[in-house]
């Protein structure tokens, strides 16, 4: 998962990497307030995932808070590179003697760390090893061991620097290797690294890409881990549901996921679509059952809901319950087909059948009944 720039930036600034002072913000009133506390030069940065907003009009210097709210105002809700712009930064504009380049990645072929760094950075770094490869320095990092004084200062030579300046980037670089480290990062860069007149080093831009394995170790990104998902997607994952959508027009609704799998495969051999793969696992009570289903019910491709319940620990009863009451409160008027069989199936049949719903007892019956309502495709 890719983080945006304000979110790396914070994290470099928590390991002692330099970063202008900057605030995010989301109006262009906030941007004008946020320039004038900065006060002097700033620039505005898009807030979006997509590389190279500098030649795509995502980084603007604005010289007055006047010049930033007009800047905020052209770039908040515009796309950059189809990406819409919900927050900017208003950054400290920093004076760039010269643009270095500077990352820890991780190399799949050796499964290790590797420290890239270039006196030649600010363009994109692909490009730059097509065009002037050894101006690339490359260093493998044992994972074990971890970074080594020698190797960062190796690197940091590497950036044609002069002291003080060389002692800093030393310092950055091994910083960088501490972010890299904790966050388990596929990336974590720094383009451009900028030389200031004085000698001094400032990140002015801030890259991390964590690794979605390792996600679940930092709950703090929570709120970002639905970043790329749609809403039903988004609701789906905060209920610990797995939830896949597809093109049909049959939502599916299972316990267990190889009961999903079945009930899938049994829509499309007659000939039906399914909507979504969505396996509520087991043990579910009524309250997880309701905001499944009116998951369901409220999603627009879905015009027939198929819920296939085999009751173990999960109980019919509890499914029922949970069925009718998102039946009532999302008012959706979408056909539903239910098979349930197993604990408290009576009871649960029973509640069903009184709020005029199919109730099947066989899966295939009922696959036949879905495939019937929502039409072969
Ligand atoms: P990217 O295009 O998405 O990589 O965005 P960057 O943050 O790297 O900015 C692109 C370019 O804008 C940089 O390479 C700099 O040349 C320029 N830039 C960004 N921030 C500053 C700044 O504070 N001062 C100056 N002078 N230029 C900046
Ligand atoms: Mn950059």
């Amino acid at each position: 998962m890719k983080l945006y720039e304000y979110e790396a930036r914070n994290i470099f600034t928590r390991f002692g990497i330099p970063v202008p002072r900057f605030k995010t913000v989301s109006t262009p009133e906030g941007a004008r307030e946020a320039a004038e506390e900065i006060a002097g030069r700033v620039v505005i940065k898009a807030q979006v995932l997509v590389a190279g907003r500098g030649k795509a009009g995502g980084v603007k210097l604005a010289d007055n808070p006047d010049e930033a709210y007009g800047y905020a105002k052209q770039m908040l809700g515009s796309e950059i590179k189809g990406e819409k712009v919900n927050k900017i930064i208003v950054s400290r504009a920093v004076d760039i003697d010269r643009e270095l380049y500077l990352s820890i990645i991780i190399d799949r072929s050796i499964g290790a760390p590797v420290i890239l760094a270039s006196p030649e950075g600010g363009v994109d770094i692909e490009e730059l090893a097509r065009t002037k490869p050894e101006k690339i320095l490359r260093i493998v990092v044992d994972p074990i061991i971890g970074i080594r004084d020698y190797q960062a200062r190796q690197a940091a030579r590497f950036l044609e620097l002069s002291e003080p300046a060389l002692k800093k980037a030393q310092e950055i670089i091994i910083n960088l290797y501490r972010v890299f480290d904790y966050y388990n990062c596929e990336l974590a860069e720094i383009n451009p690294l900028a030389l200031t007149p004085e000698g001094g080093l400032e990140a002015i831009d801030a890259k991390v890409i964590l690794d979605d394995n390792a996600l679940y170790k930092y709950p703090e990104f929570s709120s970002e881990l639905v970043r790329d998902l749609t809403y039903y997607e988004a609701e789906a994952k905060k209920m610990n549901f797995s939830y896949v959508e597809l093109d049909g027009n049959i939502g599916i609704l299972c316990n267990g996921a190889g009961l999903t799998m079945a009930t899938m495969d049994s829509v499309y051999v007659l000939g039906g679509r399914p909507a979504n793969f969505l396996d509520i696992g087991g043990g579910a009570r009524a309250d997880l059952v309701e905001r499944a289903v009116s998951l369901l019910l409220q999603h627009p491709k879905t015009e027939v809901v198929f819920i296939n319940i085999l009751g173990g620990i999960t109980r019919c009863d509890e499914v029922a319950n949970g069925i009718v009451r998102a039946l009532e409160k999302t008012g959706a008027m979408k056909k539903i087909v239910v098979r349930l069989k197993g604990t408290n199936e009576e009871e649960g049949r029973r509640i069903l059948e009184e709020n005029r719903m199919y109730v099947l007892e066989e899966m295939d019956e009922a696959a036949r009944k879905a495939v019937e309502l929502g039409g072969r495709r």
